[in-house]
């Protein structure tokens, strides 16, 4: 089946079954003047050339494709290297674009909920950049854990405010952060951190990441002469897989693949492969695969990739795994941290956790498709942030310590 992007979301914003805005009346009144504002400025070409003038001088954009020709084992496997980006990841192409939008709107606050820090720390940038306030809500649990990014979003001015709700994690910073935005969304902008959410996010972080897809179609055109014959990249909420996929939908040839996290097993809270092991549910105001109890209650997840655990995942991604478009995976903690270590040693280039389950995906499909074949992998971030976690927890296995 051919899928043409650009058509997707419909104006109500589902893709296929999946996507819409599920919020109270009054937050809904908010939501469609961002959607208003935002299908204006798309067609904007002051607005486009400035997303652009700082793609280009501040994130470093074009991102180059490195061929990993030490990687080896059959097909070619080819990065984008989107952990060259200025703060290390492909996060900070949406929040630019959000936080454009959130000026552009006379907004004086972004506000958003952080995991592991990243989408707080490139939120955070965009913020200082543009002369916004911004707060980022974070669990006190990973306040504790992540101490490295909690002192980057306080230098870069940012305010991160302690949740101490539940067990102090993710979900309950989103609980909290939303709260905040319902008391004030007139001066404050919900900056969402994936496509995720209602009704237009999921379309607008996508459309913000797609440059991602537009350089490597080209770039990958003139390194080879072809496209590639694969698309892999890790799937947690689905934004840096959906801005690469998007140049490539209408390309029937091309194969694309998503990878999740499978976690320690698949027990119920040991992992977080929602389009595997998911079934259509509702989550923060949009409807998707979800992993959920009996009473559709998001369940427990995890992931040695804090950025990938996830309960609920991009509509977009639920539509092209009904229609089969998009193959989805699943790759374990195991496996992640053994290409992490594989691409760190036989290329120089270490890659964030997230990033790795689609490098061992790659590497698995390197096999399968044999000499000749190519695939593209989105390397979606950096693992500076993921050195002292990994040493600390599996060092001993790849000889970092001796005992
Ligand atoms: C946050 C993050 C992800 C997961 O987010 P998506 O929206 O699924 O792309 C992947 N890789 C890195 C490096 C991240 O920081």
């Amino acid at each position: 089946m051919q899928t043409n992007t650009a058509a997707l979301p419909d104006a109500k914003g589902f893709f296929g079954n999946y996507g819409g805005s599920f919020v109270p009346p009054q937050l809904q009144k908010i939501i469609d003047e961002i959607t208003a504002a935002y299908l204006s400025l798309r067609g904007d070409p002051a607005f486009q050339a400035e997303l652009a003038r700082l793609y280009k001088h501040y994130v470093g954009r074009p991102s180059p494709i490195f061929h990993a020709r030490n990687l080896g084992g059959g097909a070619d496997i080819y990065l984008k290297r989107e952990d060259l980006n200025h703060t290390g990841a492909h996060k900070i192409n949406h929040c630019l674009g959000e936080a454009l939008l959130a000026r552009q709107m006379g907004k004086k606050k972004l506000i958003a909920e952080t995991g592991a820090g990243q989408h707080g720390v490139a939120l955070a940038t965009a913020a200082a950049l543009l002369g916004l306030e911004c707060d980022i809500y974070m669990g006190q649990t990973d306040i504790e854990k992540e101490h490295p990014n909690v002192l980057r979003m306080k230098i870069l001015g940012a305010k991160v405010i302690p949740v101490h709700a539940g067990r102090k994690t993710l979900k309950e910073a989103v609980d909290a952060a939303f709260t905040a935005y319902l008391g004030d969304p007139v001066t404050q902008f919900y900056a969402i951190g994936s496509v995720v959410g209602p009704h237009p996010f999921p379309m607008m972080v996508r459309d913000f990441q797609s440059v991602v897809g537009r350089e490597a179609r080209q770039q990958f055109k003139e390194m080879t002469g072809k496209l590639p014959d694969n698309l892999v990249a890790c799937v947690g909420g689905g934004s840096n897989a959906a801005g690469l996929f998007s140049a490539f939908l209408g390309d029937g040839a091309v194969q694309i693949h998503g990878v999740e996290p499978g976690g320690l097993s698949f027990k119920d809270g040991e992992h977080a492969a929602t389009l595997t092991k998911g079934k259509p549910g509702t989550i923060h105001g949009f409807k998707c695969y979800l992993l959920q109890n009996e009473k559709g209650e998001p369940q427990e997840v995890y992931s040695v990739a804090s950025g990938l655990d996830y309960p609920g995942v991009g509509p977009e991604h639920s539509h092209h795994k009904d229609t089969g478009r998009v193959q989805y995976h699943v790759i374990t903690d195991t496996e992640a941290i053994d290409a992490f270590f594989t691409l760190s040693r036989r290329e120089g280039i270490i890659p964030a956790l997230e990033s790795a389950h689609a490098v061992a995906f790659a590497l698995k499909l390197a096999k399968t498709e044999g000499k000749g074949r190519t695939i593209l992998v989105n390397l979606s971030g950096r693992g500076d942030k993921d050195i002292d976690f990994v040493a600390a927890k599996y060092g001993k296995n790849y000889g970092l310590t001796k005992d």
